[in-house]
């Protein structure tokens, strides 16, 4: 008998996440009551993974569960802010109940790791999508914007950008590799890890932050634009893994850093006077991450190399090629 749409609520959904005392009334009637702290803001964000566009048809079913709550996650840890609840919409195709426990325990550990309650959501039939909001809060007036760099600041990211778009191509067969480095290039894809505790202590000393999502390079250009300059960021400085120079080599290593996609790492702006603060309260070696830049007055997005712009395109960067503008 297939199972009727109450019984998948009640059966995947209802426990899934996190008890929070904080949650008035969860999953069972028609909406969710919940408790803001007093002198917090709410902080929502919302993301669709749409099957074959976000996440190749066929992946498995625990990381689109663990996904579709990642990047929410980190779109509240580039905020600054902390997770509290979520609300999950979901399509399917048909209710095959080895693909939806896999899927509800992808998103339960993730969760339960960062003390999210699922409180409520929508259950509907046709091409799979998954539509995950995230509530959460932050301290009035503390959260972290893209918009509050400035010329001068020096620019950082967390752990090493490229690695998710590699295992995406892995994933999807583009990219040859084996062993170990494949299983670590593909975790990275299926299974990113939103950077929360490094998203709440920035508060103390970022001026502005965004999570990369799109590519660093493109989302470096996104905070500066936001932030009324522009940006530099140095190609010998950029954080590679191991993995990702053994299966690429260092020139598209680079590259992949600088334009790969679904990192879900945070780029962040300090200025000057608290560079130092950071580096020695938050040592960078703990916390991964690493200075890769800075943010200047002249608009646009250009990397450096031994002190000379390169140039890129779609097709990939055009080394040293000499800017006309
Ligand atoms: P309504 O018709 O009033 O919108 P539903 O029958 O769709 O209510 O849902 C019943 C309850 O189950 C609600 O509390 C809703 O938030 C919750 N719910 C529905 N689908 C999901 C889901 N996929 N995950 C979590 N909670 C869900
Ligand atoms: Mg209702």
């Amino acid at each position: 008998m297939p199972l009727s749409e109450f019984d998948l609520i009640e059966r995947y959904f209802r426990n899934c996440g996190a008890r929070r005392a904080d949650v008035r009334l969860g999953v069972g009637d028609d909406a969710a009551i919940l408790e803001c702290p007093a002198g917090a803001e709410l902080v929502a964000a919302i993301d669709s993974l749409v099957d074959g566009v976000h996440f190749p048809h066929g992946s498995p079913s625990a990381s689109i569960g663990h996904r579709a709550l990642a990047v929410n996650l980190s779109d509240l840890a580039a905020m600054g802010a902390r997770p509290a609840w979520a609300l999950l919409a979901l399509t399917l195709p048909q209710a095959d109940e080895s693909w939806l426990s896999e899927f509800a325990a992808g998103m339960a550990a993730l969760a339960h790791a960062h003390e999210v309650a699922i409180v409520g959501g929508d259950t509907t039939c046709g091409p799979l999508c998954v539509t995950v909001q995230v509530l959460g809060h932050v301290p009035r007036s503390c959260a972290l914007l893209r918009s509050g760099g400035r010329a001068g600041d020096a620019l950082f990211v967390s752990g090493t950008p490229g690695d998710a778009a590699a295992g995406l191509a892995i994933e999807q067969g583009r990219l040859a590799a084996v062993g170990e480095t494949a299983a670590y290039l593909r975790e990275r894809f299926l299974y990113p890890t939103p950077r929360l505790a490094l998203g709440e202590c920035l508060r103390r000393y970022a001026s502005a932050c965004i999570d990369v999502s799109d590519g660093l390079l493109g989302d470096a250009a996104k905070l500066a634009h936001a932030s009324g300059c522009g940006v530099e960021i140095e190609y010998q400085k950029l954080p590679l893994s191991a993995a990702l120079v053994r299966t690429l080599g260092p020139e598209r290593a680079h590259e992949l850093a600088l334009a790969g996609g679904d990192d879900y790492e945070l780029l962040f702006s300090v200025r000057p006077a608290q560079i130092g603060k950071l580096l020695a309260e938050l040592p960078p070696e703990r916390w991964g991450y690493a200075r890769i830049g800075r943010l200047r007055e002249n608009s646009g997005a250009d990397v450096l190399r031994d002190g000379a712009v390169m140039s890129f395109s779609h097709s990939g960067f055009d080394h040293f090629a000499t800017r006309t503008t």
